[in-house]
């Protein structure tokens, strides 16, 4: 009987460990591992190598990802940093120009500095890609829906110019989870998490997964994993597995909530514009109806200016405010000043992050609640400091 990824992901092999009936992962500390002979070695040697919690947590990604291998590391940032390891000095790489702030500083002062070059591109347009693609492009990373106008990119065509270009797609697909979007089925190579986000979802981990279905690709991950060394150590693998357990659940309580409050901040006088791919009016929403299962859980919204924020961000009690996304708690962040800090104030404005934008992930209070709270906060904004 074959199951959907929801039931299998709970009744895996890694349902019960064979050795105890014990019906959660263990957590294997041990760096090193008792060999039985001189020439014959078992299946773990040394911990950076293999480690059987981490093998339980990459077995499950790769299964939803519909891969063949997944690869576990330290943050989003080392399993990003990982793959652009398989570049090499004098070649190119393609990237969207509103890409998370962390892999914008990495392309622009690391890689930059080791010889790698790279063109930001606007990746809904996918002529603008073709256009940049270069004789020595070696890569294509996409990023979508992007942080934080949720611009959608369309990855089928993205994959075709890829494909005519004979370069690897990477795509960071953080925001929409393998329950609402399976990049590898679109013919995309290499699938990339910061699974300190939704696949965490309990913001307790910092942790990041890389995914491929290509056993070429799977070689080479495997040998960069190790030659690089930015592995997720056992303990945080165990809180990545079992905030996995309920991620179809929260991803479709998040989303629905996140689609009710984007409809709610349309009407609301004090919001000039609403950036959620589920709305139907979003440029990308057809594209993004077509590629995934749904518009997520994060949006965000622009009010009139930086003054406004603040009145808001001083007024709300349900969200935290704070950098990060993807939790059972909602989280308010200032992109400005938070994720995308790294940015010059002209690249920023450019890529639409203005002074009056929010960004809002949505957690799994009551949404009703959630716009009460922000009903009572956006009245604050027209009243002058001194009537407090
Ligand atoms: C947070 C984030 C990252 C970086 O992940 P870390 O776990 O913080 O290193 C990369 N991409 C996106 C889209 C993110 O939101």
């Amino acid at each position: 009987m074959t199951f959907s990824k929801q039931t299998s992901l709970i009744h895996s092999k890694h349902k019960t460990d064979p050795h105890t009936g014990a019906v959660s992962v263990p957590i294997q500390h041990a760096s090193t591992f008792d060999q039985p002979d001189i020439e014959q070695f078992g299946d773990y040697d040394y911990a950076r190598s293999g480690n059987p919690t981490r093998e339980a947590l990459e077995d499950t990604i790769a299964d939803l990802e519909n891969g063949t291998h997944g690869f576990a590391f330290a943050s989003g940032m080392a399993a990003i940093s990982t793959t652009f390891m398989m570049l090499s000095s004098g070649d190119h790489l393609v990237i969207t120009d509103d890409v998370y702030g962390g892999t914008f500083r990495l392309t622009t002062k690391v890689l930059q500095r080791q010889g790698i070059e790279h063109t930001f591109v606007d990746m809904t347009d996918p002529e603008a890609v073709a256009r940049a693609v270069q004789p020595n492009t070696k890569m294509i990373f996409m990023e979508t829906p992007s942080n934080p106008t949720m611009k959608i990119t369309p990855i089928k065509e993205i994959v075709k110019i890829a494909e005519k270009q004979g370069c690897l797609t990477v795509l960071d697909n953080t925001f929409m989870t393998p329950v609402l979007q399976r990049p590898l089925d679109l013919g995309v190579d290499v699938v990339v998490h910061s699974a300190t986000k939704f696949i965490g979802g309990h913001s307790d981990v910092v942790a990041g997964l890389t995914i491929v279905k290509d056993e070429a690709l799977a070689g080479e991950l495997k040998f960069l994993q190790n030659s690089f060394g930015a592995i997720l150590g056992p303990q945080d693998c165990w809180l990545v597995l079992r905030g996995l357990k309920t991620l179809h659940t929260r991803m479709e309580a998040s989303s629905l909530a996140a689609a009710k409050i984007a409809d709610w901040l349309l009407e609301q006088p004090e919001v000039e514009h609403v950036y959620y791919p589920g709305l139907k009016d979003h440029p990308g929403y057809d594209i993004n109806q077509e590629q995934a299962e749904g518009a997520g859980a994060v949006l965000s919204f622009r009010l009139a200016d930086k003054e406004a924020v603040r009145k808001v961000v001083q007024a709300v009690e349900i969200p935290v405010f704070a950098v990060s996304l993807g939790a059972v708690e909602s989280i308010l962040s200032y992109p400005p000043t938070m994720s995308h800090a790294a940015m010059s104030d002209e690249e920023r404005n450019a890529r639409g992050i203005t002074d009056g934008l929010l960004r809002l992930s949505v957690g799994l209070e009551k949404p009703e609640d959630l716009m009460n709270d922000f009903a009572q906060a956006f009245k604050k904004i027209g009243v002058k400091e001194s009537w407090r």
